[in-house]
């Protein structure tokens, strides 16, 4: 979500709207979707006035350099805002379902409030309306998207209805799919365009439930996933690289490769430096360099178990080159950064960089710019 400022119509309200240009609305406008004409001029603006007077009372105005054709807005026209709930120009696109959670975890970069937010479900069904041109994925994030029960289901499917290509990914960490009433309401005859993101920090409960700071969450994860197998639905493991969890992380893949090789892939992720993961340092801050070892073990015994596995969020300097090509560019747009180091790096371009809030957190590790290529 992102704040930017913007000249906005008075006469607008501050909910869902889709940013339009001018010389689209003959072809684009229906009744049920809020328009924001994108005008740079004075002639612009009483057009859009003359629109509205004739009878197209959906449609306004916004003024800014920052704001594109196709993004999906909420405007707020008295603070000279526009809150961007969906970048059409993004390569990475999610909707926040709810901020709350029913774990606690160490690194939680969102962390998790306690009010009720179910207006971002109604929130969400307006966004995915309000989206002109389907995306390749569309994520669903919280907090924990399987609190919302059937909410949920009703979010899938309405992506499903608006845009039927669109692959959507919910990032959970599963636990109360072993709950039959909800995995039943979510899952029942489920297609395979959802894939679930579930991370798993431990090979037992004393370590994964340290980690996400909730007694019994191990068990529960493990069942979630079970039952997710159960419905036949693809699963990324997510394995975030912080102390405690680079300390069994030997344990942790061989744990994977034994008993839930069922699951479609393995993201091994390094930390976020941001939310908790700040407050909770000495857990979270580490250098990749210096557990070199034990990701190159990791990644062994996922090829041994033919386990598909990737690097998220890591800079190719902070892995050793023989697992650059596992490395996935993973990090959003509008959170991605690269410092005065990576302009003299040869394998920038296929380098995930770093999260722009880096400045505040850490790295995760010292940013070496490469000489070589990527073989
Ligand atoms: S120097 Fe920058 S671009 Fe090069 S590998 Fe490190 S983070 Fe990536």
């Amino acid at each position: 979500m992102r704040r930017i400022a913007a000249r906005i119509d008075e006469v607008v309200e501050s909910q869902v709207h889709r940013v339009i240009a001018i010389d689209q609305i003959s072809d684009s406008w229906t009744p049920d979707i809020r328009y924001l004409v994108l005008v740079n001029e004075k002639s612009e603006i009483e057009e859009v006035v003359k629109l509205r007077s004739a009878g197209l009372t959906n449609i306004g105005w916004i003024e800014s350099a920052d704001i594109e054709i196709d993004d999906v807005v909420v405007p707020q026209a008295k603070k000279s805002v526009a809150i961007v709930l969906y970048r059409a120009n993004d390569l990475h696109h999610s909707l926040l379902m709810t901020n709350q959670c029913n774990s606690y975890c160490l690194m939680c970069s969102q962390p998790p409030t306690k009010q009720n937010d179910s207006w971002l479900v109604r929130e969400a069904i307006d966004v995915i309306r309000h989206i002109r041109i389907s995306p390749v994925v569309l994520g669903l994030s919280g907090g924990e998207p399987l609190l919302l029960g059937s909410a949920l289901r009703t979010v899938i499917d309405e992506i499903h209805r608006n845009h039927p290509n669109t692959k959507i990914e919910v990032l959970t960490n599963g636990r109360l799919f072993s709950d039959r009433v909800i995995a039943k309401a979510v899952l029942d005859e489920l297609g395979n365009y959802v894939s679930w993101l579930v991370p798993l920090y431990g090979h037992a409960d004393f370590i994964h439930d340290f980690v996400v700071q909730s007694p019994g969450a191990f068990d529960e994860t493990i069942a979630g996933l079970l039952v997710l197998q159960e419905h036949k639905q693809p699963v990324q493991l997510r394995i975030v690289l912080i102390e405690p969890v680079l300390q069994i992380l030997d344990e942790l893949s061989s744990f994977i490769g034994r008993n839930l090789a069922f699951i479609r892939e393995v993201a091994l992720m390094a930390c976020e430096p941001i939310g908790f993961a700040l407050a909770n340092r000495e857990h979270c801050e580490v250098d990749l360099n210096d557990w070199e070892a034990q990701l190159v073990a990791a990644a062994k015994i996922f090829r041994r178990a033919k386990i598909p596995y990737l690097f998220m969020n890591a800079p190719l300097c902070s892995l050793p080159k023989i697992l650059w090509a596992d490395s996935h560019k993973s990090i959003s747009d509008w959170k991605n950064v690269y410092t005065e180091e990576c302009e003299k790096c040869s394998v920038k371009e296929s380098c995930s960089g770093l999260f722009s809030w880096h400045e505040t957190g850490w790295k995760p590790a010292k940013v070496k710019a490469i000489e070589e290529t990527i073989a």
